[in-house]
């Protein structure tokens, strides 16, 4: 009959929507990054927010790849950040959808609000999705 073998991997980015899906996507955001180093180094200039996925045209909700600053549609559609992390091992992406930075190597978040590299780059994806700065002194 139907021996199938092809079973699905436990992935933990399965347990990544059901984190991302609770709350507000800040949920256990890490502090710090070994990943880093990769960044880009000009995270001041990056794509609009609305940039398609670079492969399949997807139109919204996608990540930017922060070495390479290529915009990658989300495991809800066809994974293709996760497939380009897997082709470059670049670590580090933002999601496009809610600004959180998440790091595939970690497989976790990154508190964009703490980590200085990533701080500039959040703050320019804000300011390019919502037209202003993020509110700041907040605790
Ligand atoms: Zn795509
Ligand atoms: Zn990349
Ligand atoms: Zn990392």
């Amino acid at each position: 009959m139907a021996s199938s073998s092809s079973q699905p991997e436990g992935l933990s980015e399965e347990d990544h929507d059901l984190i991302h899906g609770s709350e507000s996507g800040w949920v256990d955001a890490r502090t710090s990054c070994p990943h880093l180093d990769s960044l880009s180094t000009d995270l001041t200039h990056i794509p609009t927010p609305n940039t398609p996925c670079n492969r399949c045209q997807h139109p919204n909700e996608n990540w930017l790849c922060l070495s390479c600053k290529d915009v990658l549609c989300g495991r809800f559609v066809n994974r293709h950040m996760l497939h380009h992390f897997r082709e470059t091992n670049h670590s580090v992406a933002l999601s496009f959808s809610d600004l959180s930075v998440w790091c595939f190597s970690c497989d976790a978040y990154l508190d964009a609000h703490v980590i200085p590299q990533l701080r500039p780059v959040h703050e320019v994806a804000y300011v390019l999705k919502f037209g202003e700065l993020p509110p700041v002194g907040a605790s």
